[in-house]
């Protein structure tokens, strides 16, 4: 690590994987160096997920959301099939259990059609013939949805980046940037270990892929931003596996608009498994995925951030049934047996949460989008919501564009 490096990339997430790799391929024979402060990657977001690969019906038309998606779903389905990844082709149904939920219904139709996703809608009766475990009134069924485990995926890209040269440092934590006129200087530490030894790392190029510490790498380099990261924990159930077989596809309700989170959904997974989940409940520590996880750092950020507070009133009511049905069982359930009703408590197993990085605005705005932030010598991912695991190889290329973009507006200035 004592070279100079022409790309350095923060973050062993499935996004900065997907980078490193799209650079050398984009610069061959260049050095990159991907640096990941765990001992393995896909640690945090990435390897705490539904395993989805989205068909992208919710998005924005013209958003980078819904452009990346749908590249994205095949590209990935493509690169599964290249390094014998397994993946389920199993489709998904949203299903609409009141009058309000079929008025959506129809929005999120026409949202598909906007987006140009095949989509099929079922009313009563084809619904119940789909699925003989799930009531509803009715339901959109998208075919390209797919299942797929993301640890795999990002572990085979990173392989495919050491074969052609890149180099990895893992159990390396960044604690201090700083950009020069000719090159980027990281001050870098060893994790895990008691020493406070540290060592730097210089280059020409930084990208940071920093997911729950999107906002604190932005603040290292003193950039002016507009946004913090709140973390949002997303916790899951596991059905017991007598009901490996209840669903043939995916099951998710039909979510409110106003909310960036798809709500409680019957997922089966590729090991053959079936969760429940994820909600969406606060976080007080943006990497803790135990219950009773709690960082005063992190807290103390949160709390000092007007954006929270705004966000947090915004919000109230559904933050609060959020907390009561994260400690009350019954009411969890309930979410589920909205459109499962044949489902009970004892099925509901204890299954790891993952935590979502939700970039807010100070002005409590939700940040739906991707965003990013960029210097001379560096540009920062903020924001990678759902599905960037699904679009993380055109967010990639999107990535590099912009990398040249701005090394070429450097050399003109
Ligand atoms: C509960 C949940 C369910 C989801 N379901 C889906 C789904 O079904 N389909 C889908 O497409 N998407 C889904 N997503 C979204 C998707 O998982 C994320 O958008 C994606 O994984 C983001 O990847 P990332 O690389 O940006 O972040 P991460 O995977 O969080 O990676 C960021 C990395 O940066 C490292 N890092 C941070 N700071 C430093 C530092 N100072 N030094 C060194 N390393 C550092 C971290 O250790 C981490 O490994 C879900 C997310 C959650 C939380």
């Amino acid at each position: 690590m004592n070279e100079y490096y022409d790309y350095l990339v923060i973050g062993g997430g499935i996004v900065g994987v997907a980078t490193a790799n799209a650079l050398l391929r984009r610069y061959p024979g260049s050095k990159i160096l991907l640096i990941e402060k765990e001992s393995a990657l896909a640690c945090h977001q990435t390897g705490h997920n539904s395993g989805v690969i989205h068909a992208g019906v919710y998005y924005a038309p013209g958003s980078l959301k819904a452009r990346f998606c749908k590249e994205g779903v095949q590209r990935t389905v493509d690169f599964c099939r290249q390094h014998a990844i397994p993946v389920d082709n199993c489709g998904k149904l949203l299903v609409a259990t009141n009058e309000t939920e079929v008025r959506r219904m129809q929005d999120l139709l026409a949202r598909c059609r906007e987006n140009g996703i095949e989509v099929e809608a079922l009313d009563q009766a084809q619904l119940q013939a789909r699925e003989p475990n799930i009531c509803g009134l009715g339901a959109l069924f998208v075919p390209a949805t797919s299942i797929v485990d993301y640890r795999l995926v990002t572990e085979h890209m990173a392989s495919d980046f050491t074969a052609s040269g890149g180099e990895t440092a893992l159990d390396t934590q960044v604690t201090a940037i700083a950009e020069r006129s000719d090159h980027i200087e990281l001050t870098c530490r060893q994790s895990h270990t008691a020493s406070t030894d540290s060592f730097s790392v210089k280059g020409r190029f930084l990208v940071c892929c920093g997911g729950l510490m999107a906002d604190r790498l932005t603040n290292m380099m003193g950039l002016e931003t507009d946004f913090q990261i709140i973390p949002y924990r997303g916790e899951y159930y596991r059905l017991a596996a007598r009901h490996n077989q209840i669903v043939r596809h995916l099951i998710y309700p039909i979510p409110d608009p106003s909310l960036p989170f798809l709500g409680v959904h019957l997922t089966r997974m590729i090991d053959g498994s079936v969760t429940v989940g994820p909600n969406a409940v606060q976080g007080f520590k943006r990497e803790g995925y135990g219950r009773f996880n709690f960082s005063l750092r992190d807290s103390l950020d949160m709390l000092a951030f007007p954006g929270f507070w705004h966000v947090t009133g915004k919000h109230l009511k559904t933050g609060l049934r959020e907390f009561k049905d994260a400690w009350w069982k019954a009411g969890y359930l309930e979410r589920v047996r909205k459109y499962c009703p044949g489902l009970t408590l004892s099925d509901l197993e204890p299954y790891p949460a993952g935590i979502r990085a939700q970039a807010v605005l100070k002005d409590g705005t939700l940040v739906h989008d991707f965003l990013f932030a960029d210097s001379p010598r560096s540009l920062h991912v903020c924001n990678a919501p759902s599905p960037a695991a699904t679009s993380a190889m055109p967010i990639a290329d999107y990535i590099c564009d912009k990398v040249a973009e701005i090394q070429q507006q450097r050399e003109a200035d």
